[in-house]
């Protein structure tokens, strides 16, 4: 699983520049899919190849008008008890002050790795500008300049450090065990009733998995001879074999469960309108290259009318879903849910197809005859050959030539040929060129 490290400071210090400099790079994946927003909090950052999810405490939408200290400062202990390790940050310019000692002492009781990042201490001796942070009380703090850059890698690799590093090759046998099924979504759109609807009918094969560091809970189940595992679900407590609710919920938890699974079902709720906090997920799963299926629930008693209007709705705001299979589901009354498991099948099964070279480049070459790559100034993008990049989500890359001055409408418009020629339905799929001028 990938590790998460949470930002904490006082206002000002930087940990919104910081939080930027991290995900950056995932913004050109954001701007390739129209409709989906980032989420200004949660992210995604890699290290090298060590990919880390990123969560920035700054600026959490106080939820409401009375109280906002305290309610930002509920958020942020909840963030830093699920963390793995967190980065501390205060400002190098300003200097020591009471509220930074107040921060301290609150993670001083935490049992998590703390790295202190100095921040703001571009052109400042980096000794100088770290020595009186070391009366926090948190180990060696670090120098760094958030806004350019400097001391960002060596603190990284101080914060990731006790997080052993994941094997890459576990796809193969992958495949033959259980299905790693998260099921997501907002509070009350329906998640537990859905695990006890989709747990109550079938046999049970064994209730918890030896738990990891995060106690992590599965229970296996199976359904159509096939076997799932259900990862644990953020929002969700376990009484013996019922799930239930619980008030208390936690994005972080959400991510981790993505991360951790083949497959996401995102359930919505028909009777409520999409929410930011609905996309967002969608997002998440997006970036972190699960599968997906959509599944809309409480569909039960509602007339034709507003079937449609709900669906229209749906689809206007959820356009950046459309490779996945939305079904519309009563976890209530038990209906759909095998749609849902065969979409979750299938998702799997494009998520981790082997796609040929000269197939690949056989549906690339027929897309460029139908509609040539348009130029773009003096440049005429050229494409040769396609090959397959990864798996789980399948990358695919493309050579030629000038591809960087292909349009992002141009782009699209391969990955659904890609789409349709390999069904590759449920699972996003990621574009890369490579250009030989
Ligand atoms: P946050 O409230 O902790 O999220 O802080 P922000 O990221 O919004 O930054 C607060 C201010 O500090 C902004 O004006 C930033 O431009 C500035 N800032 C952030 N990082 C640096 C840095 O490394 N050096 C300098 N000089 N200013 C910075
Ligand atoms: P969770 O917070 O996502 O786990 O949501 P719950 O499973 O606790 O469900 C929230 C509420 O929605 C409960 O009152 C459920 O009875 C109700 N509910 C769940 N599924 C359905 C459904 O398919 N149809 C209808 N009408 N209500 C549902």
């Amino acid at each position: 699983m990938k590790p998460t490290l949470v930002l904490v400071g006082r206002p000002n210090v930087g940990k919104s520049t910081l939080f930027n400099r991290l995900t950056r790079t995932r913004d050109a994946l954001v701007a390739d899919m129209p409709g989906l927003t980032r989420d200004r909090h949660y992210g995604h950052g890699k290290l090298g190849d060590r990919p880390y999810l990123v969560v920035d405490t700054g600026g959490f939408e106080p939820l409401a008008k009375d109280g906002i200290l305290h309610e930002m400062a509920r958020q942020t202990e909840q963030a830093v008890a699920e963390a793995d390790a967190i980065v501390f940050m205060v400002d190098g310019r300003a200097g020591i002050t009471p509220q930074d000692k107040e921060i301290a002492k609150k993670l001083r009781r935490n049992p998590r790795p703390v790295v202190v990042a100095v921040n703001k201490a571009e052109g400042m001796e980096r000794g100088v500008a770290a020595a009186e942070f070391h009366t926090l009380g948190l180990g060696e703090p670090l120098a760094i300049s958030a806004a350019h850059g400097d001391g960002v890698r060596a603190l990284l690799e101080q914060a990731l450090a006790h997080f052993p590093e994941e094997e890459a090759a576990e796809a193969e046998d992958e495949r033959a065990a259980s299905l790693k099924v998260a099921i997501v979504g907002r509070p009350n759109v329906g998640k537990s009733t859905m695990i006890n609807a989709l747990l109550g009918e079938e046999r049970m094969i064994a209730f918890d998995q030896p738990g990891t560091t995060r106690d992590a809970i599965g229970v296996d189940f199976e359904r159509g001879g096939r076997r799932y595992m259900l990862i644990d679900t953020a929002g969700l407590r376990r009484k013996g074999r019922v799930f239930e609710a619980i008030e208390k919920f936690s994005v972080i938890k959400t991510l981790q469960s993505i991360e951790g699974a083949n497959v996401v079902v995102l359930v919505l709720d028909a009777r409520q309108d999409i929410s930011d906090q609905d996309a967002h997920i969608a997002g998440f799963v997006i970036e972190s290259g699960r599968a997906l299926v959509i599944a809309v629930n409480k569909w039960d008693g509602l007339d034709a009318y507003r079937r449609s209007q709900i669906k229209s709705a749906l689809e206007a705001r959820l356009r950046f879903l459309d490779f996945a299979d939305f079904h519309y589901v009563s976890a209530l009354k038990g209906l759909g849910l095998n749609l849902v498991f065969r979409s979750v099948d299938a998702a799997y099964r494009a998520a981790t197809a082997d796609l040929s070279t000269p197939r690949l480049t056989r549906v690339l070459i027929d897309a460029a005859a139908r509609q040539t790559p348009p130029r773009n100034g003096i440049f005429r993008p050229k494409l040769r050959y396609a090959h397959q990049g990864g798996r789980n989500p399948p990358v695919i890359v493309i050579h030629g030539n000038a591809l960087d001055k292909l349009s992002d409408a141009y782009s699209r418009y391969l990955e659904r040929a890609f789409r349709d020629a390999f069904r590759l339905k449920g699972t996003p799929l990621r574009i890369q060129y490579n250009t030989s001028d």
